[in-house]
């Protein structure tokens, strides 16, 4: 038996513990990953696929702070589309598919080049305690690791049960074992813990499918990447096939129902609603006769697909009858059956907003065990609690999220304010500043900051520096002068009729798409295309953002006050099916009460409080 010292030891290596771990090391602490297996780092556990709406957000911040999350995917992504391209770009959300190979190969690739990063492949059983304080671990090898903090990042593998119809196994996914001598230790230490579950499809193999009578979908022409220091992919780019379930799958799956394990009883824990399983999409929205399933191909080299849409318990002669039914699947073979799992968590109200367990110090706690689910998700809470940690072992001020200036601050606000009572993962509904909080500014809103606390590395810096130069000068030419519309007219654009002198800066906002006539009227020819391009989303959504902070400090003021909520508030436009369900059934008389209410977002309640003003809404 041996005793090692480090800074830091973090426990497990999927997209919480790489994050939390390279962070860690970042500030220049010693840090030690230890990790079931080496060969699982990076594993994907679920879809092949990183970003989309508001987890694309969260993976750019995590990405503006120098973590891996948004390289390693760009390293292996085999389709990138940018969601929402025709919204605006606070709601645009960028994704990518990846081949998972690549994937794991570019994270184990990007550990291994953090100084000084250790990773060593061992279980970890037990965690040292003195007095009420965590002081190492010890592995099940009998070696102890001291540090003076210590990041748990089990993800879905504490007493992790995988249910397959009425087939019960042990494991943390499919592939490896559970965890449970550690899990019995966290019991004993008294943490609030309770169940959850989620579920994944079945693996489909690609040279069984039926491409040609599927229509299919391309990425974008123009990819845009994950990280910020990204220009274009390095992998070829593959397309997905689109398809369909129909009445025929839905008959198979509602008269298999009593054999689903998520139906028949045979799981206590919640499950996530907005990513639900075919059995829950067959039984909720019974109206519908085809819910849309995109065929996702899992890489260059692997003819795996991934049926995205079917998620699924049932047994496995029932998933192949149902898959069957599909057109273009008639003859597909599944290579992997779909499956549930369920695993302990904690409840994330009794972490401190560093995600320090607030009764035992020296503890972090990040990514699935808190309750959310998504590797995003996952991503930004190592990250929090690597600088969290790092900071407390180096004596510095931490480095605090907050709703205004970030997702990631939303996502540990909610966790540790709110709880959760099912897997919570990021919407862009959930932030009250989402116009502020945009994918294509998270730079801008955090590198900088990022810098001074000392987790940006050089290579960013010298990338970020030259950028932020140039967009704050491009802002200051394009604000000195005042134009009239008559100037703006003269360019050919638009101009308004209001008469008013505006800045170059704020014409530009009013326009439809950057134009580099703006930019020579303010005296700026030549600006470079992506400087004008990012200039002009800040100036358009500065018209709003004063909009956006009125919204607030109204919504703020109300709940201090507890205002009282008119009738119907079901019927109030713009609200979800699920949330005017809610309030229909729920019928809270204030906005407190509304606020209370699972999945309530702030963009709701301000819808709710609107129509609730005299004069508000017409019955
Ligand atoms: P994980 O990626 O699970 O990593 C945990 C790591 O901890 C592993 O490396 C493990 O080896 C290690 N570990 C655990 N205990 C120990 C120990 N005692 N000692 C050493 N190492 C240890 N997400 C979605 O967004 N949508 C979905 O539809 C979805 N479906 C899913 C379906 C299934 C079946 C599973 C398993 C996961 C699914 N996920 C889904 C969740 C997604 O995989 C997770 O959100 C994400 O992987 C969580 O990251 P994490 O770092 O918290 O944990």
């Amino acid at each position: 038996m041996a005793r090692f010292d480090r800074d830091v030891v973090v426990i497990g290596g999927g997209h919480a513990g790489c994050e939390a771990a390279a962070a860690a090391a970042r500030m220049g602490l010693r840090a030690v990953l230890v990790t079931l297996r080496l060969d699982g780092i990076g594993v994907m556990s679920c879809n092949p696929a990183i970003g989309g709406l508001g987890k694309g957000h969260l993976v750019r911040e995590v990405d503006a702070l120098d973590g891996l999350i948004g390289r390693v995917a760009d390293a292996a992504g085999i389709q990138f589309r940018l969601l929402n391209r025709s919204k605006g770009p606070a709601v645009q959300g960028p994704r990518l598919q990846a081949d998972r190979r690549a994937y794991r190969a570019a994270m184990q690739a990007a550990l291994a080049a953090v100084p000084g990063l250790e990773v060593l492949e061992g279980e970890v059983v037990d965690l040292m305690v003195s007095g009420r304080r965590v002081c190492g671990v010890r592995l099940a090898d009998g070696n102890e690791i001291a540090a003076h903090a210590v990041i748990l990042t089990a993800g879905t593998f504490l007493n992790g049960v995988m249910h397959v119809g009425q087939e019960r196994t042990a494991g943390g996914r499919v592939g490896d074992r559970a965890v449970t001598r550690l899990a019995a230790r966290l019991a004993d230490l008294g943490l609030g813990r309770g169940r959850l579950k989620t579920g994944t499809p079945p693996r489909l193999d690609g040279r069984t499918i039926a491409w040609d009578r599927l229509e299919m979908q391309p990425g974008d022409a123009a990819p845009v990447m994950l990280s910020f220091l990204n220009k274009a992919p390095g992998l070829a780019q593959l397309s997905c096939g689109l398809t369909e379930t129909n009445a025929a799958t839905h008959e198979i799956v509602r008269d298999n129902l009593d054999r689903s394990a998520m139906y028949s009883g045979g799981i206590e824990g919640v499950g996530p609603r907005y990513c639900p399983s075919i059995e829950d999409k067959v039984v909720r929205f019974a109206d519908k006769t085809r819910h849309q399933v995109f065929l996702e191909p899992e890489g260059i080299a692997d003819h795996t697909v991934y049926p995205n849409g079917i998620s699924t318990s049932l047994p496995a002669e029932v998933q192949e009858a149902y898959v069957r039914t599909i057109k273009g699947l008639e003859s597909a073979v599944i290579l992997q059956p779909g499956y549930a799992i369920e695993y302990d968590y904690f409840d994330p109200r009794g972490l401190t907003r560093d995600l320090e367990v607030a009764s035992l110090p020296g503890l972090w706690l990040a990514g699935q065990i808190n309750g959310t689910t998504g590797y995003e998700e996952a991503a930004a809470q190592g990250l929090v609690a690597g600088l969290a940690a790092a900071a407390a072992v180096s004596g510095l001020e931490p480095f605090r999220f907050g709703r205004t200036d970030s997702y990631i601050g939303v996502l540990v606000d909610d966790l540790v304010a709110r709880g959760v009572t099912e897997p919570y993962r990021m919407f862009t509904s959930r932030a009250e500043y989402r116009l502020q909080l945009r994918a294509d500014n998270a730079d801008q809103r955090l590198t900088g900051r990022g810098i001074d606390f000392g987790c940006v590395g050089a290579e960013r810096a010298r990338a970020f520096e030259p950028k932020a130069r140039a967009l704050a000068d491009a802002r200051e030419a394009l604000e000195a002068l005042a134009f009239s519309p008559a100037d703006v007219a003269a360019l050919g654009l638009k101009a308004g009729r209001d008469g008013r002198r505006r800045s170059a800066l704020e014409w530009l906002g009013l326009l439809d798409a950057p134009d580099g006539r703006v930019a020579v009227m303010a005296g700026l020819p030549g600006l470079d295309a992506e400087v004008l391009a990012q200039v002009h989303r800040d100036a358009t959504y500065a018209r709003f953002s004063g909009r956006e902070a009125d919204g607030i400090r109204s919504l703020a003021a109300a709940m201090e006050g507890d205002v009282a909520l008119g009738p119907e508030l079901e019927s109030v436009p713009g609200l979800s099916k699920e949330l005017a369900g809610k309030l229909s059934r729920i019928r809270p008389r204030t906005i407190s009460e509304a606020a209370a209410i699972e999945g309530m977002t702030p963009a709701a309640l301000m819808r709710l409080l609107a129509a609730s003003a005299p004069g508000g809404r017409s019955r």
